[in-house]
This record gives structure tokens, C-alpha cells and sequence, in this order.
């Protein structure tokens, strides 16, 4: 293939290198000021004849507001944009309205401190990972600024950028919990995710049956008969809210959820154990204590010098072999889920359910054994749905460093739409043809 030819374009009149700064039709550049470090450039509209929005008589220009907006930076300086505005009056003496000033969105929106191309980079920029006080730094202005700014470019491009829902074949529903820190209480949120796609679509205020289910009624008939399965962490209400609504879709327990439920029988035990034991919680040189973190990790990921600093650890904390038996109980579940024959998975499930129910087994191993009775079908759609094994982990890790690089969430709406922007793939071009007033 023969190579285009690339045409470039010099220009060599100032006044010229001023207006690209710009870059906007009908834009004029009047003034380039710099005071130290600071950049500022002054800009108007070119006018031709305006009309009266109520009467279409002839508008008068009235007064030259100055309104300064933060912009993208030049050469590493921070740059503001001072707009010389036109507030105009009617021509018409009888004409009700008074005065109003000249907009145009594509300098700046309306309630915006950033011009519009810096919101838009911003909103990215903060999207991807960034900390707004980072971004804020960077422009030069407050961190309220960067943020609300974010929340506006953010919320519209979620909007507008439709096709980030229409894709998915399987949902998942999960419980997030965040605390507000104003009032220091612990709110949940219901996660909606596309486990085929790995990504989220939708965070909802609440984790009760009506507002969930109106949410998937909500998206139409079209999406809802698309979804083929479900997953959901063992929740009834979610279970619930797929059964009314989503009637032929398979319900799958994600496999995440599972294992952790294991892994929590396995602590408690130990816990309890120890203290039957030793009489106190653990403390640091206790060997149950110091099993703990090699108990909730996979078999396979203990070297052999590991496997046998937990035989020994187990040996003189765990004389009844509770600890033990939930060990090999979480485990088991784990080959479950290793698993690729659907015929043996079920066959190991079953009894795996079986041994923990048994009446000689700790309280909290039957406990387990009773929850996997309740969903033992719906665990076993796993292997029938092949959902891959973690999409809903690794979302809940992105949600968790949401949470740590925001820290503070103040409100509900702040958090959507930055986890949304973060780690529900939207796409990004759209951001460049949105259009705030
Ligand atoms: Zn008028």
C-alpha cells in the first residue's frame, strides 16, 4: 500500500497561533494575557444580527459581562478562558423580556467552571482512574469544580451512550454496601452487572424486590427476552426479582459467592475454636491464628514447605479436627467448581451437601450443608451456564478501588456514575459530539 500523503499546515502569523488555541468557528481570540505562571486567553462570539427570542425584533447589545472559565492546560501552565459575553436587550420598547445573555455550549455549558473541551478531558481523565484532586491539581482550580463537572459530562455520556446495555446476554445482581460518611451508616446499593461482558451496567440505590424488579422491567421486552442467565449471590429477594422477571433466564449462583460462604464457615470455626482452645481470640503467636491466612487460600497454591507449616499448625491448635474438616469442606467445593464434566460436578456437589448435613458435623459446616440443599440447583447452573469463573470478583474489586480513590463519597449519584464511568465500559468517542447547555 502506498503511503498518503500527510498535508501539514504551517502557520506563521501569531494572531493565528492564538486563534488555533481556540479553534472554534466564529470564535475570535482578543487577547493573549499571561501574569506568571498563569495563562489567560480573551475570547467573544463574532455576532451577526440577533433576534429577540420572544418578540424577533432586533436585539441591542447591552453590556460586556467578563466570565472566566478554567481550561485545558498550555505547555504544562494552567490556562483560563476569559469570555467576553454579549448581554443583549430587545429592540422592541413594548417586548416583555428584559435582557439575556448570549450562550454557546461549545465554549462552556452553562453552570460549568470549565470550558467544555476541559470537562470533557477531565470527565475522562477522572473516568479512567484518576483522582479528581489529582486532575484539579493539574487544571489549577478547585476539587468541586472537577467534580461537578465530572458528574455532568459523566451522567450525560452514560446516556447517550446506549449501547453499553443492549449487549448483554447475562446479568448479575449484587449486594454493595457503602457507608456515607456524613452520617457514618452503612447504605446498600444493588450492582447490576454484565457478567458476559464483564462490566457494569447500572448501580441502584437499594437492594429491595420492587425497586430491582421495576429496574428490569424497566429496560423493555426486547432486553429482558435477550437475557439467558442470571447470576446472583444467594440472595432471596434476587432470586425473586429473576424469577418474576426474568422467567426463562437460569438462575446461577456465582461461583465468587460461594466460596466465600465456605470460606466464612471456615473462619467462624476456627474462631470458635480457638477460643474453646485456649480460652481467648487469637493472638498473634496462637497456631490457629497463624494458620489463618494459609487456611483461605487454594490448596494448589501452597508450596510444599506451606501444606506442612499448615499440617503441623492444625496439629496443635485443632485437636477435634474441626478446622480441619471445614478445610477440606471449602476445598471440596472448590473441585467442584474445577470441575469441567457437568455429570461429576453435580455427583460432587451432591455429596459434598450430603457429608455436610450429617448431624456429627461442626454447627457452622451444616449450616453450609443447608445452604447448598436451598440452592443446590442453582450452584449447579454453573456448569450448564459456564459463566466464567470471576467476572463478579474482579467487579467488585474495581467497585472496591472506586471507593478508595473517591473516598468520601458524600452521595449516592457521585458513586454511580464514577464506578459506571470506571468499570462500565462506556465508550469514550461518544463523550466528543455530547452537548451540555
Ligand atoms: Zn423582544
Amino acid at each position: 500500500m502506498s503511503q498518503q500523503s500527510r498535508s501539514t499546515f504551517v502557520i506563521t502569523d501569531p494572531s493565528e497561533i492564538v486563534q488555533a488555541l481556540v479553534g472554534l468557528k466564529d470564535v475570535r481570540v482578543l487577547a493573549y494575557q499571561r501574569h506568571g505562571p498563569d495563562v489567560s486567553l480573551v475570547i467573544e462570539q463574532v455576532l451577526a444580527e440577533i433576534r429577540c427570542p420572544s418578540c424577533g425584533a432586533l436585539a441591542r447589545v447591552k453590556e460586556r459581562p467578563l466570565v472566566t472559565y478554567v481550561d485545558l492546560p498550555v505547555f504544562g501552565a494552567p490556562m483560563h478562558l476569559t469570555w467576553k459575553k454579549h448581554r443583549l436587550r430587545c429592540g422592541n420598547p413594548n417586548c416583555a423580556r428584559k435582557s439575556w445573555v448570549l450562550a454557546d455550549h461549545r465554549i462552556a455549558a452553562k453552570s460549568c467552571l470549565l470550558t467544555t473541551r476541559a470537562a470533557k478531558w477531565a470527565t475522562e481523565q477522572v473516568g479512567t482512574g484518576r483522582s479528581v484532586k489529582e486532575v484539579a491539581r493539574e487544571l489549577g482550580c478547585e476539587w468541586h469544580t472537577i467534580n461537578d463537572a465530572v458528574l455532568t459530562y459523566g451522567t450525560a455520556l452514560l446516556e447517550a451512550d446506549t449501547k453499553r446495555l443492549t449487549k448483554t446476554t447475562a446479568i448479575g445482581l449484587d449486594e454493595t454496601n457503602f457507608v456515607r460518611r456524613v452520617e457514618q451508616r452503612t447504605s446498600y446499593a444493588t450492582t447490576v452487572c454484565d457478567v458476559a461482558n464483564h462490566q457494569i451496567i447500572d448501580i441502584l440505590p437499594t437492594r429491595h424486590f420492587v425497586e430491582v424488579a421495576k429496574w428490569v422491567a424497566d429496560q423493555g421486552l426486547d432486553w429482558r427476552s435477550r437475557i439467558t442467565y442470571g447470576a446472583l449471590d444467594m440472595s432471596p429477594t434476587y432470586a425473586a426479582v429473576y424469577s418474576a422477571m426474568l422467567p426463562a433466564a437460569a438462575q446461577v449462583v456465582d461461583p465468587f459467592h460461594a466460596v466465600a460462604l465456605a470460606n466464612r464457615a471456615l473462619d467462624a470455626i476456627r474462631r470458635r475454636v480457638q477460643i474453646e482452645q485456649l480460652g481467648h481470640r487469637g493472638r498473634k503467636d496462637d497456631p490457629l491464628y497463624r494458620a489463618r491466612r494459609l487456611l483461605l487460600r487454594g490448596e494448589e497454591r501452597l508450596s510444599d514447605e506451606a501444606a506442612a507449616r499448615l499440617a503441623s499448625l492444625l496439629e496443635l491448635g485443632d485437636p477435634t479436627a474441626e478446622v480441619a474438616i471445614a478445610y477440606r469442606v471449602k476445598e471440596r467445593l472448590r473441585d467442584f467448581y474445577r470441575e469441567s464434566d457437568p455429570v461429576v460436578a453435580e455427583a460432587i456437589l451432591a455429596d459434598l451437601r450430603d457429608r455436610c448435613l450429617h448431624k456429627a458435623m461442626p454447627p457452622e459446616i451444616r449450616r453450609l450443608g443447608k445452604t447448598i440443599r436451598t440452592w443446590f440447583a442453582k450452584l449447579c447452573n454453573f456448569h450448564l451456564a459456564r459463566i466464567t469463573n470471576g467476572p463478579t470478583e474482579s467487579l467488585n474489586n474495581l467497585i472496591k478501588r472506586i471507593k478508595r480513590i473517591g473516598f468520601g463519597f458524600r452521595n449516592f449519584e457521585n458513586y454511580r456514575v464514577r464506578a459506571l464511568l470506571y468499570a462500565g465500559k462506556p465508550n469514550w468517542r461518544v463523550l466528543g459530539s455530547i452537548v451540555v447547555r
